[in-house]
C-alpha cells in the first residue's frame, strides 16, 4: 500500500489523509495528532488513445498550448520504472500510481497535469494514491480503423504492431468516453488545440 505524506509531528510513521479547513484549504491530516500540512488537488486529464491514436504527434503542441498545465507522454517513465521491476515484468498499477504523485506534486504549484496514455477509467480508481488528485477527465484520442491499420503498419518492424488488439482498445475507448478527438484530419497543431480547449473547459 503505497501513501503519500506522513505525520512529521509524530513519533511514528503516520499517514496523512486529504481534508479540508475549516475556511477552504485542502490539506494532508494525521490521522493521530490532527497535524494538516497543505496538499493541494487539482483536476488530472487523461488523453487516452490506443496505439497510434497520435498520442506522440500531439504531445509538443500540446505542451505549447497548455503552458499552464504539465503535459507527459507516460511512456517516458517506461524504461526507468521498468528497470526498477527487474527482474519481474512492470509493476503496472505501480506506475499509473507513480503518474498521481507526480501529479500531485505539480499541483502544490497551481499546475493540472495532463497525461497521454492508454488508461481507462477504473486503472486510476482502484489506486492507492487516487485521493491525492481532485476529479480526473477522460478524452479519447481517435482516428479510423483505416487510419490506425496504416499508421501501425508504417511504424518500424521493431515496434509490435498487434493491430487487430488496438482497433479494439479504441473502439472500447471510443464507446465509453464522451470527449473524441479525432486526428483522422488536420494537424497535430489543430488537435492540441482541441484538447486543450476541452482541458481549459474543465479548469474555468
Ligand atoms: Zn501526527
Amino acid at each position: 500500500m503505497s501513501q503519500m505524506h506522513y505525520c512529521q509531528n509524530c513519533d511514528d510513521p503516520i499517514p496523512m489523509k486529504p481534508a479540508v479547513t475549516e475556511d477552504g484549504r485542502q490539506v494532508a491530516r494525521c490521522t493521530q495528532c490532527g497535524n494538516d500540512v497543505p496538499a493541494k488537488r487539482l483536476p488530472l486529464f487523461v488523453v487516452a488513445g490506443a496505439s497510434a491514436s497520435g498520442k506522440t504527434a500531439i504531445t509538443q503542441p500540446l505542451i505549447d498550448a497548455l503552458p499552464e498545465c504539465a503535459v507527459f507522454d507516460v511512456d517516458w517513465l517506461i524504461d526507468p520504472l521498468g528497470r526498477m521491476c527487474l527482474p519481474d515484468p512492470m509493476d503496472w498499477a505501480g506506475f499509473r500510481d507513480a503518474w498521481l504523485a507526480v501529479a500531485h506534486g505539480l499541483a502544490q504549484g497551481g499546475r493540472s497535469t495532463v497525461l497521454l496514455c492508454p488508461f481507462v477509467p477504473e486503472q486510476l480508481d482502484e489506486l492507492p494514491l487516487r485521493e491525492w488528485v481532485g476529479d480526473t477527465h477522460f478524452a479519447a484520442l481517435d482516428c479510423n480503423d483505416d487510419v490506425r491499420r496504416a499508421r501501425l503498419e508504417a511504424r518500424p518492424a521493431w515496434r509490435e504492431r498487434n493491430i487487430e488488439q488496438h482497433l479494439e482498445f479504441a473502439a472500447e475507448l471510443r464507446k465509453r468516453l464522451d470527449t473524441v478527438v479525432s486526428t483522422d484530419e488536420g494537424t497535430p497543431e489543430e488537435a492540441a488545440a482541441s484538447v486543450a480547449r476541452w482541458v481549459r473547459s474543465h479548469l474555468r
